[in-house]
């Protein structure tokens, strides 16, 4: 009888629990069902997606377009995609009907940047993660204080789904290092002062000295987008409803 999700996630820690990055990453796409890689194509993205591709070509990557990212953003997935051979990358759009009717404009990022990020991120990727039993995401415990007790492997509240986080303990050095090891292209917008790259209404440059995600909502509280709130009782949209 197949193990039940919590159950894999605990033997996922147990047995994996000092494994390198790709050993891990490659038991858990083995034992975890149906397994989609989410990826933004942001600074940082080509070290997973290097590592899948190595793992499985035609593991589905799922990208979510916002339809506010930077040219280069959707320049550079196209151009990584191919670099890496990757055969099965999903653009996941908003939906047009609610984007018109909600964000008509375009400004809503401006006065509301919770129901934003809910329309334009969130709600695409929880309808596009139906039919998976889990996903794989590049989150790292460094990057804020809201990941700082991240896991490898965690069971979503709400939806069951497994969340797989295979480089929950690397940071800058390792990242850089893996990425100069394996000549992986660079996002163009890093050596223009973006280290970490979202939307472009909500990304500004980054000063020399300050934290690498200072540039992300730079001015207001926010420091997540919510997709990795999703299932967990859609906390997400229990925040833009409650703004
Ligand atoms: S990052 Fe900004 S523009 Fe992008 S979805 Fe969130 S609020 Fe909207």
């Amino acid at each position: 009888m197949p193990l039940d999700a919590s159950s894999l996630v605990h033997e996922l820690l147990r047995d994996h629990a000092d494994s390198p990055a790709p050993d891990f990453l490659s038991a858990a796409i083995a034992r975890t069902g149906r397994v989609a890689m989410v990826s933004s194509f942001g600074a940082d993205s080509a070290v997973l997606l290097h590592m899948v591709a190595q793992i499985d070509r035609n593991l589905p990557v799922l990208f979510i377009d916002t339809l506010a990212l930077f040219p280069e953003t959707v320049t550079y997935q196209r151009s990584l995609a191919a670099h890496l051979g990757l055969l099965n990358v999903q653009t996941i759009t908003p939906d047009r009907a609610e984007l018109f009717s909600q964000d008509t404009d375009g400004l809503l990022h401006r006065s509301d940047t919770e129901r934003c990020c809910s329309l334009r991120k969130a709600k695409p990727l929880e309808r596009a993660l139906q039919g998976y039993d889990a996903w794989i995401t590049g989150r790292k415990r460094y990057q804020a204080a809201t990941r700082s007790d991240l896991e490898r492997a965690e069971l979503e509240q709400g939806t069951g789904r497994i969340r797989l986080n295979p480089l929950v303990n690397w940071a800058t050095p390792e990242i850089g290092a893996y990425l100069g090891t394996q000549d992986l292209p660079r996002h163009p917008l890093i050596a223009r002062g973006y280290p970490s790259i979202g939307c472009q209404p909500c990304t500004s440059r980054v000063l020399t000295g300050e934290d690498p995600r200072a540039g992300r909502w730079r001015g207001t509280e926010k420091t997540e987008c919510g997709i990795h709130f999703i299932g967990d009782v859609s906390q997400s949209e229990k925040k833009a409803d409650a703004a």
